[in-house]
């Protein structure tokens, strides 16, 4: 069985910044460390898949700059394809600002390059959306281009699981042709409000819930289903959710059912809470063999 996954979204230079206390405004102030970590949605979900042993293609953007071939090099490193990847000309890769100060975080995100990801750019790869099995999106490129990812893989019969991230309104289109959309427990909240009962029920069969150290919650002919979480030791949760999707499209990919899916995922997602760093913590198929048994 072919077990290509098509990822189209988001790629970012993290610039991780710690300080004792944060800045106040105006305030100019010496911090403690300074760290760039290849990050974006889509970016970390093809890492997670490629780290599983999937073969996966990224369609996304960086931009003519250092950071844009700094990560560009890193996906490969990851064994993530990236067809054509062209630098948008006049352009700033994708960058995530984040402070980390007093046990929390304040994080600017520039999208830059990921908003050239337009819906004809998604369409420019049909032929190769068409050749793969599972389809994963988030929401940090345009809607449009959503909208677009959508039709296209509904059109080829893929599998389409969305991570609705950061939460948006959802066009009844993608809500309708997508397979499966995995929002935390934060996230689900906002997708499911000003839904009517009919499309709420719909909707559920799609739903799998996120739900950190206490598990995801899914349904299936109505019925809701709990999986706990496993009881490890946290270190970093950044990139825990990216981790769980990337699992899921490849286990998905790989013809196991929802349910086995999703146990696999859940392990995955523990996994890597276990250690530091996005990207850097998510786990080898060998890791998850070894983790399992
Ligand atoms: P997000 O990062 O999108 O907010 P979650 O925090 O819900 O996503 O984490 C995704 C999945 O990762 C969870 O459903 C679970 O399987 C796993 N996970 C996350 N945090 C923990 C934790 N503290 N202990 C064990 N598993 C975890």
């Amino acid at each position: 069985m072919s077990r290509k996954i098509i990822v189209i979204g988001s790629i970012n230079m993290d610039l991780v910044t710690s300080a004792l206390v944060f800045p106040k405004a105006g305030e100019t102030l010496i911090g403690t460390s300074f760290l760039t970590i290849p990050g974006g949605k889509g970016a970390n979900q093809a890492v997670a898949a490629a780290r599983l042993g999937a073969d996966v293609s990224l369609i996304g953007c960086v931009g003519d700059d250092l950071f844009g071939k700094e990560l560009v090099e890193h996906l490969k490193e990851q064994r993530v394809s990236l067809p054509d990847v062209e630098p948008v000309t006049h352009t700033q890769t994708g960058i995530a600002s984040i402070t980390l100060a007093e046990g929390d975080n304040s994080i600017i995100v520039v999208p830059g390059a990921n908003y050239h990801v337009t819906p004809e750019l998604v369409a420019k790869y049909e032929d190769l959306i068409a050749s793969c099995d599972t389809m994963l999106l988030q929401l940090e490129i345009p809607m449009e281009s959503v909208e677009m990812a959508v039709k296209i893989g509904r059109k080829h019969g893929l599998t389409i699981i969305l991570n609705p991230a950061p939460i948006a309104k959802l066009s009844k289109e993608i809500l309708l042709n997508i397979d499966y959309i995995t929002p935390n427990e934060h996230e689900v909240v906002e997708l499911l409000e000003g839904l009517d009962e009919v499309q709420r029920n719909t909707l559920k069969e799609k739903l799998i819930i996120t739900k950190g150290a206490k598990g995801i919650t899914y349904y299936k002919n109505g019925n809701e289903q709990h999986i706990e979480s496993y009881p490890v030791e946290v270190v970093d949760t950044t990139g825990a959710g990216d981790s769980f999707n990337g699992a899921l499209a490849v286990a998905l990919t790989t013809g196991n059912s929802i349910d086995k899916a999703c146990r696999f995922a859940n392990a995955v997602g523990a996994l890597a809470v276990t250690k530091l760093g996005a990207q850097s913590g998510m786990p080898t198929k060998e890791e998850v063999e070894i983790f399992l048994n």
